[in-house]
C-alpha cells in the first residue's frame, strides 16, 4: 500500500498557516515587534538558519535585527550586549544562535536573557515554567511546534502514551513537561536506554528528536501511531533526512512528518509567534 496523503503531516502547510494568521495580528495591530539575534562566528548552517528567520519575520512584520560577533568575542562582552537588548524597549525578543565556539558557556550567555525576552525558551525560568505548568511560561519553539503537529492530526493526547527519543534541553526534556501537561503518560529515552524498539513501540505517539538517521524502523512503530520526527541529518549524498526510516514508515497506517518539511517550518514559525507574544505581554505590562 502506498501512503495516502492525509497519512503525511504536513509541518509546511501548518506553519504557512501560523505564520499568516500572526502577519494579520501584526499589521492589524499595526505593531512592529523586535527580535535580536546574537550570532558568533562563521557557522555555515548557523547563518542559513538566521537568515531563514530574518526572512520569515520579515515576512509578518517583525523586525529581525542580527548582531554579528567574530568567533573570537568575549564572553564579558556578549554579557553586556545582552544585558543591553534586555533594558532596550524596543528589543521584544533575544535568542543566541547555536552552536556557539567553545570558549563560550551557552548556559551563562542564555540564563542572562531576561525571562520576559527570552523568545526561545531555553532559560532555566522559562525551562520551569513550562515543568510546573505556568502560564507565563514561554514554551521552546520545537517542542511547541511538534505539539501542534500532533494536535493537527485531530488525536485526544489525553492518556496516550508518548515516547520522545533525546533528552535535550531544547526538545526532549521540554517535551516531556508539555505532552505532561496534556495529559499524555510521557516516557523520555536517551542514548543509554536499554530496550529502546520494545518501548517505542508500545507508543501512541513517538517524537524521535535524537540525531541518529533513520534509527525508528517500521517494525518499532506500532499501528495508528502518530510520528513525529525532529532529526535532521545530513546524510553522504548531501540530502537530508531524520531519525527514522521514513520511506518504510509512510507505507504505514500511521502518521509521520516528513523531513525536510515537518518539524523544522513550525520551530521558525513558533519562535515568531513567541516573539509576537513577547510583544504583547510587554506591552500590556507597560
Ligand atoms: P542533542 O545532541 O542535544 O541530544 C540528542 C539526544 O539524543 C541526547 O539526549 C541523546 O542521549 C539521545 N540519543 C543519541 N543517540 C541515541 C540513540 N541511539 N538512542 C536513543 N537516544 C539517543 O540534540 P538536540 O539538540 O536535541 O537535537 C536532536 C536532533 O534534532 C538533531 O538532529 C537536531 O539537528 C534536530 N533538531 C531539529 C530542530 C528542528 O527545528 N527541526 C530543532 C532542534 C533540533
Amino acid at each position: 500500500m502506498t501512503a495516502d496523503y492525509s497519512s503525511i503531516i504536513d509541518g509546511k502547510k501548518e506553519a504557512a498557516r501560523i505564520r499568516a494568521t500572526l502577519k494579520e495580528q501584526i499589521a492589524a495591530a499595526g505593531a512592529k515587534p523586535v527580535l535580536a539575534v546574537v550570532l558568533v562566528g562563521a557557522d555555515e548552517a548557523s547563518r542559513i538558519y538566521v537568515r531563514n528567520k530574518e526572512k520569515a519575520a520579515a515576512d509578518i512584520g517583525i523586525v529581525c535585527r542580527v548582531l554579528q560577533f567574530g568567533e573570537d568575542v568575549a564572553g564579558d562582552e556578549l554579557l553586556d550586549v545582552i544585558r543591553s537588548l534586555n533594558e532596550d524597549p524596543e528589543v521584544n525578543g533575544i535568542i543566541i544562535q547555536q552552536p556557539l565556539p567553545k570558549h563560550l558557556d551557552a548556559k551563562v550567555l542564555v540564563e542572562a536573557v531576561c525571562p520576559e525576552k527570552d523568545v526561545d525558551g531555553f532559560g532555566p525560568v522559562n525551562l520551569g515554567r513550562l515543568q510546573a505548568g505556568y502560564a507565563s511560561a514561554v514554551i521552546a519553539a520545537t517542542p511547541k511546534g511538534v505539539l501542534r503537529l500532533i494536535e493537527s492530526t485531530g488525536i485526544d493526547l489525553s492518556g496516550k502514551y508518548a515516547v520522545i527519543i533525546g533528552r535535550s534541553n531544547i526538545v526532549g526534556k521540554p517535551l516531556s513537561s508539555l505532552l505532561l501537561n496534556n495529559n499524555c503518560t510521557v516516557t523520555v529515552t536517551h542514548s543509554k536506554t536499554i530496550g529502546l524498539k520494545d518501548i517505542v513501540r508500545q507508543a501512541d505517539i513517538v517524537v524521535s528528536a535524537c540525531g541518529c538517521p533513520k534509527l525508528v524502523k517500521s517494525d518499532w512503530v506500532k499501528d495508528n501511531a502518530v510520528v513525529i520526527d525532529v532529526g535532521i541529518n545530513r546524510m553522504a549524498d548531501g540530502k537530508l533526512c531524520g531519525d527514522t526510516d521514513f520511506e518504510a514508515l509512510q507505507k504505514r497506517n500511521i502518521r509521520i512528518t516528513p523531513v525536510p518539511g515537518g518539524v523544522g517550518p513550525m520551530t521558525v514559525a513558533m519562535l515568531l509567534e513567541n516573539t509576537w507574544l513577547a510583544f504583547k505581554r510587554q506591552k500590556e505590562n507597560v
